[in-house]
């Protein structure tokens, strides 16, 4: 943006509300997910009925979700973490066990292999996508490692090829909370690897009422597994507890995938006109969208200046929320660095590159629902806050 274009779009005036760096709904909710949500409470309201998980929505929103994404399974579950435990059950790790992780991450998949009671790798990003390097997954391989459980980081997809390339013959897990819509080699995220997680989070881009979660997999007996996991296990004999999803949001999902391409298409304008506006701030590095993938931008995460890293990225953050209003987040430095527990479960591992990284990432807001005039508004206050940092 020239220095003319950034003081036009600040002269717009904060949005109000401002826009939250991370917003607390993903996407947007309208009459149809009412109706749906209404729809499913009126046919359980019958006492032979009842909110009954066996039929109905449940299942269709399964069929629904496994033809987008292009796989044989789909399982509904009633959140992310719990799918992601599920996986890591799956793989009845022994002590030593080893799953490699990306270091700059959400804690819930780490979390998954500690509570499995495997041992946590941590694996470098690459810098240019922040997606696990696999490079280092190569070079990190064991006799012991079990699997590689890359995390679709931010809205873009883990490079799925080049990770079973370089782990050959291991299960490659995907943790795609958030980055449901995202595409890879010409298919949707979930079609890529031997199992994914999405999240319906209410951040998330797709949400049914706040939770919800859903499993995808190719593979019979992983979702003969994940079926079990989630009502107590009974069909195979292993323990199980309950996570299954409610009809009710269900119902609500099957409106929201419907809305799903709307969604992406939105995130994407945002995205492409921020990336022409960024285009000459030296310091900001923006995001990258390999030719193999499409970004679902669940994040639009930049890198500051490596003479940037830390404290000026703090304050940068710092200036664009309180003086500007226009949201932004670190999202996420490496989970060791934020979780004591999984510090100590790797103590002595090191990801320096993550370490900078995580040093250097912010994240802006976007949303499908920002019109062009806000997402002017939040570019320029960037632009406007590194100007006056410089
Ligand atoms: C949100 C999130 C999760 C957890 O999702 P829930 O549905 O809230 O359990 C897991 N992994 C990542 C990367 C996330 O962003």
């Amino acid at each position: 943006m020239t220095s003319a274009e950034v003081a036009a779009a600040l002269r717009c005036g904060k949005p109000n509300p401002p826009w939250q760096g991370e917003p607390l709904l993903g996407g947007t909710y309208g009459e149809e997910e009412i109706e749906a949500a209404v729809a499913a409470i009126r046919s359980s309201m019958e006492p032979t009925v009842g909110f009954g998980f066996g039929a109905g929505p449940i299942a269709a929103f399964e069929q629904a979700f496994a033809e987008y994404v292009g796989c044989r399974h789909a399982v509904a579950i009633n959140s992310a973490g719990p799918g992601l435990d599920m996986l890591m059950r799956w793989l009845k790790l022994q002590p030593g066990d080893e799953v490699i992780v990306p270091a700059i991450n959400f804690q819930a998949a780490p979390l998954a292999v500690y509570g499995a009671g495997g041992q946590i790798v941590w694996g470098e990003v690459r810098e240019d996508t922040l997606q696990l390097d696999p490079e280092d997954v190569a070079a990190k391989i064991t006799p012991r490692t079990r699997a590689v459980f890359p995390v679709h980081f931010n809205g873009l997809s883990a490079p799925m090829d080049d990770l079973q390339a370089a782990a050959p013959g291991l299960p490659i897990l995907g943790d795609a909370a958030r980055a449901c819509g995202g595409e890879y080699k010409g298919c949707p995220i979930g079609k890529h690897g031997r199992a994914t997680v999405f999240s319906f989070h209410t951040m998330k881009n797709i949400s049914t009422l706040g939770e919800g979660g859903m499993v995808t997999t190719d593979d019979d007996e992983i979702d003969a597994w994940c079926r079990a996991q989630r009502f107590y296990g009974a069909p195979i004999e292993e323990w199980g507890t309950s996570n299954v999803m409610t009809k009710v949001q269900a119902a609500v999902g099957l409106v929201q995938l419907g809305r799903l391409p709307g969604f992406m298409d939105a995130r994407h304008r945002l995205a492409e006109q921020r990336d022409a506006w960024l285009a000459d701030v030296p310091e900001i590095t923006r995001p990258v969208e390999p030719a193999d993938c499409r970004h679902s931008y669940y994040l639009y995460t930049v890198l500051v200046d490596r003479a940037w890293a830390g404290e000026k990225r703090d304050r940068l953050v710092t200036m664009l929320n309180e003086e500007y209003g226009a949201g932004a987040v670190v999202a996420n430095r490496p989970v060791y660095a934020s979780r004591r527990l999984l510090a100590e479960h790797t103590a002595g591992q090191r990801c320096p590159r993550s370490d900078e990284l995580g040093e250097r990432l912010l994240c802006l807001a976007i949303h499908p629902a920002m019109s062009d005039e806000q997402n002017a508004y939040v570019t320029a206050s960037l632009c406007a806050a590194v100007g006056r940092l410089r």
